[in-house]
């Protein structure tokens, strides 16, 4: 080879892993890959054979690819495991289904939630009469789920056990209704639902379209109301935006008190990491604080991931993260959001990826061909759109747990299994290019 192509094309290579016989190197850009690819690939192979009788194979990455590639293998679990802890040790009640960790005292009250949070302590004051039903509504990630469960939950230490509330989701709710009709036991779902003093059933909006569970849950809702028990609502859209949903059922949505959450003020998002710093124990410098607030606008479970990722990486580091370290992570977990990738663009490019139909994704078949994408499918609804696993289950006709098993698997399987890693890091380009 020639010291001019030399220089040009393979200067800037480099080996970043060797496994079971194949090498990759990295490349800085995908012109240079394809070109080393087609012009260069025998003559590099033959030449490292030379050295290392047990390379099989030379596979061409691009620096991007390599680098995430590199830092997901010692950061994916190691993270996952620090959020854990992050998370303290929280368990959920099995008499409720509520979880401590929605407190009051976590919860943040600003101008965005205002209204709901009045709303809320006023229930707990007066349950079943104030405001029955409530119906709260709003966007993902900003704070739904957490205040139905502190209203539980203060109702509980309120009132200790003469008045009982119960958590339930949409999902676990439908799945309960479809074992009683397979099952024929009916009877199960009224003593579980109705014999309670206040029910909170979150993300309703699944529920639309499925006639049996919104007819048993219409009968529940009855029940319950007739008696002055509490029923607590949560969606993502108000009740007359559910496409599906029975007109009877949303009437009586709206005859209680409907609130909505709104995205949180700059107040309150310096408020909520100061807080949640405050209870992990940790600190951060003023002036990160006030950059995360001010680029993580619209989701507090992604204003807590990032916090949590400078934390992981102050502690993996062990050492104070500087402002552009601290940029350059916001600018990693917000780039998705900001390129406003659709759910159906990720089942698209998937679909397309692997050659198969998109309905395939969906449909119930168990060929080989088809379970990797669509395990590959859910991961990604998770990992760039952090959706959650009911929602994800949902957009795939499955149910949760099969979404939770998918994204798991892939998150192990990526850390092993370099081929796939790829495959899924240029399903991501495909789609942060388009
Ligand atoms: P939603 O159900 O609307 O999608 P969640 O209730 O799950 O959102 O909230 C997402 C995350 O943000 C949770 O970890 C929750 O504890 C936190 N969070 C939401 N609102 C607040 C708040 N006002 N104060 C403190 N933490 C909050
Ligand atoms: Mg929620």
């Amino acid at each position: 080879m020639s010291r001019a192509n030399f220089y040009t094309w393979l200067k800037n290579s480099r080996l970043v892993d060797k496994k079971e016989g194949v090498l990759f190197v990295s490349l800085p850009n995908n012109f240079a890959k394809e070109w080393v690819e087609h012009k260069y690939q025998k003559t590099i192979l033959g030449i490292v054979r030379n050295h290392d009788s047990s390379a099989k194979k030379i596979e061409f990455l691009v620096t991007s690819q390599t680098e995430e590639l590199v830092s997901r293998r010692v950061s994916a679990s190691d993270f996952s495991k620090f959020e854990n802890r992050m998370d303290l040790e929280f368990k959920t009640d099995p008499e409720t289904n509520l979880n401590p960790r929605y407190s009051a005292k976590s919860f943040i009250v600003g101008p965005s939630n205002e209204l709901a949070y009045t709303a809320a302590t006023s229930i707990i004051r007066e349950v079943g009469t104030k405001y029955n039903p409530f119906f709260i509504y709003g966007g993902v990630g900003l704070g739904k789920t957490h205040l139905i469960q502190m209203i539980g939950n203060e109702i509980s230490a309120v009132y200790g056990g003469k008045v009982r509330p119960r958590y339930v989701s949409s999902e676990k709710f439908t799945t309960d209704v479809v074992w009683a009709i397979r099952n024929r036991r009916m009877e199960d779902i009224k003593r579980k639902y109705r014999d309670v003093d206040v029910l909170i059933i979150d993300d309703i909006q699944f529920i639309g379209g499925k006639e049996k569970t919104e007819e048993e849950f219409f009968h529940t809702f009855n029940a319950l109301y007739e008696n002055n028990k509490q029923i607590i609502i949560s969606s993502d859209r108000p009740p007359q935006s559910i496409p599906t949903l029975e007109e009877r059922l949303s009437s009586r949505f709206q005859g209680g008190l409907i609130a909505d959450i709104g995205y949180p003020e700059y107040e309150t998002r310096v408020a909520i990491l100061h807080h949640k710093l405050q209870e992990s124990n940790r600190q951060l410098p003023p002036e990160i604080v006030d950059l995360v607030a001010k680029k993580v606008k619209k989701n507090i479970r992604e204003l807590e991931g990032v916090l949590n990722k400078i934390l992981f990486y102050q502690e993996v580091k062990r050492t104070e993260v500087s402002l552009r370290m601290a940029e350059e992570i916001i600018e990693k977990s917000v780039r998705n959001v900001a390129h406003r990738i659709s759910d159906d663009q990720i089942l698209k490019s998937v679909a397309e990826f692997f050659n198969i139909g998109l309905q395939e994704l969906i449909d119930k078949g168990r060929r080989k061909e088809v379970v990797e994408p669509r395990q590959v499918a859910m991961y990604l609804l998770r990992d760039i759109l952090d959706m959650s696993y009911p929602y994800i289950g949902e957009k795939l006709g499955r149910d949760h747990t099969t979404a939770i098993h998918a994204v798991e698997k892939i998150n192990q399987e990526i850390n092993k299994n370099s081929a796939l890693n790829q495959k899924i890091n240029l399903i991501k380009e495909n789609l942060y290019k388009s």
